[in-house]
């Protein structure tokens, strides 16, 4: 089974992040600048938090605020899940799907941001990963 690290070795390891001061239009410009839906907040190199485009969506439209006047800090999740690289593939799916969550940090042994992986990429790989058993399988029946 696929584990984590080697999703990100194939994926690359960029770290899109704020700063928890920042005003969460600096966020969701950096979220279309990059084409990605979530950061990871950072207080210094600590993760503090993690803001996607359903915090926008939820906070701000449909409450009526100004992103260009609240915080990141005031709209962030601050109990983030995190996985670490030895963490297989599927496991971190299950665990993704479980908490209704389409993005997972992932730290390395001490508590250090080392990537980020979205369900996309998870999707993604364990395709692949099904698509080379059956090409085995194809040469295994033919002979
Ligand atoms: P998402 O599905 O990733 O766009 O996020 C849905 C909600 O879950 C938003 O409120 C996010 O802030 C939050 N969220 C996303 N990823 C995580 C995570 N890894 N840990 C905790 N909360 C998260």
């Amino acid at each position: 089974m696929r584990r984590i690290k080697e999703l990100l070795a194939s994926k690359g390891d960029s770290i899109w992040s704020v700063g928890p001061d920042q005003s969460v239009y600096e966020a969701i410009h950096l979220l279309a600048e990059k084409e990605i839906g979530a950061l990871a907040v950072m207080d210094g190199d600590r993760l503090i938090g993690i803001v996607s485009e359903r915090d926008y969506a939820r906070q701000i439209i449909l409450k009526g605020r100004s992103s260009e006047t609240t915080l990141v800090k005031d709209i962030m999740t601050s109990n983030v899940v995190t996985a670490n690289g030895d963490q297989g593939v599927r496991e971190c799916m299950g665990r993704m799907t479980e908490k209704r969550i389409r993005h997972l940090p992932i730290v390395d042994n001490d508590g250090k941001l080392i990537g980020m992986i979205s369900i996309g990429d998870l999707v993604r790989s364990v395709i692949a990963e099904q698509q080379s058993t059956i090409g085995d399988l194809e040469k295994y029946i033919s002979g």
